[in-house]
């Protein structure tokens, strides 16, 4: 069986005792029905990856030690992802995708053709969660609370590169865009999708007189919201973040 791996908030070191409870707890002893001398992955986001050993198991929680670190945390492309969100299952595989495709920031925006009337931001943070686990990248994914487009333009940070999804024939091929921006020193980026009945034209206005807003196209077929967001995801991290080889600029 492949070693569980889990995040937790606990501070991680060296010969550290802790006790896992609540979830974690029924899932090691109940799901897995794991017992002592089991090993699992521990990781908090902020002291890398550790070997933990279980000690004992006790009705409330697992105690377990602290046994090696495995990694050292690193530093992570600092990229978010902002999109309008979609119905039904496919807003949770966005959370997951994104996990896994490395996103630091995950903002569900409410757009003017947004038809989602309610967020589920626990179920997202739950599947960004179980994806980070899984893909076993050494931090969680920030789930932020819904928030009007336009409030997150007001509030856009100087410097950060945000690159707006735009099927307007006249944005630049994705792929030109991104050497350009692979041609400057690394700044903190983001991505946005828009709703499935698209953006409103006043909305593309707003996002565009941004001065670090980067309209780009995704060629020319329409692609579903979710299409696009795990398109353009993996060719930012492909031009500029951590899927390049060596050293990616994003060291502090
Ligand atoms: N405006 C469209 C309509 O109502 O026919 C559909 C919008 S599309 C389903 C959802 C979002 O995906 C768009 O707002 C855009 O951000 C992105 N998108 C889809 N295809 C794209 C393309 N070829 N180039 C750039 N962005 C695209």
């Amino acid at each position: 069986m492949t070693e569980p791996r889990l995040f937790v908030d606990h501070d991680l070191q060296a010969e550290q005792p802790l006790t896992l409870t609540g979830n974690h707890h029924h899932y090691l002893a109940k799901v897995l029905r794991l017992g002592a001398g089991a090993t699992v992955k521990l990781f908090n986001g902020r002291d890398g990856e550790w070997r933990a050993v279980i000690d004992h198991m006790t009705r409330q929680g697992v105690e377990m030690i602290l046994r090696e670190r495995l990694r050292p945390q690193a530093v992570e492309p600092d990229l978010w992802l902002l999109f309008a969100p979609i119905k039904g299952k496919r807003v949770d595989t966005i959370a997951e995708k994104a996990g896994e495709l490395g996103v630091s920031r995950i903002m569900p925006v409410i757009t003017q053709r947004t038809v989602v009337s309610r967020v589920n931001v626990d179920r997202l943070r739950a599947n960004a969660r179980e994806a980070a686990e899984q893909c076993e990248r050494l931090t969680l994914p920030e789930v932020m609370e819904p928030l009007d487009l336009g409030a997150a333009i007001a509030s856009w940070p100087a410097g950060r590169v945000l690159l707006l999804a735009d099927e307007r024939a006249s944005a630049t091929p994705i792929a030109e865009a991104l050497a350009d921006l692979a041609r400057e020193s690394a700044r903190p980026a983001a991505v946005l999708i828009g709703p499935e009945g698209g953006f409103a034209e006043d909305e593309k206005r707003l996002v565009r007189a941004l001065p670090d807003c980067v309209p780009v196209s995704l060629g020319p077929r329409l692609l579903r919201a979710d299409t696009a967001v795990f398109a353009t995801l993996a060719l930012w991290q492909a031009h500029l973040g951590d899927w390049r080889g060596g050293d990616a600029g994003w060291s502090q």
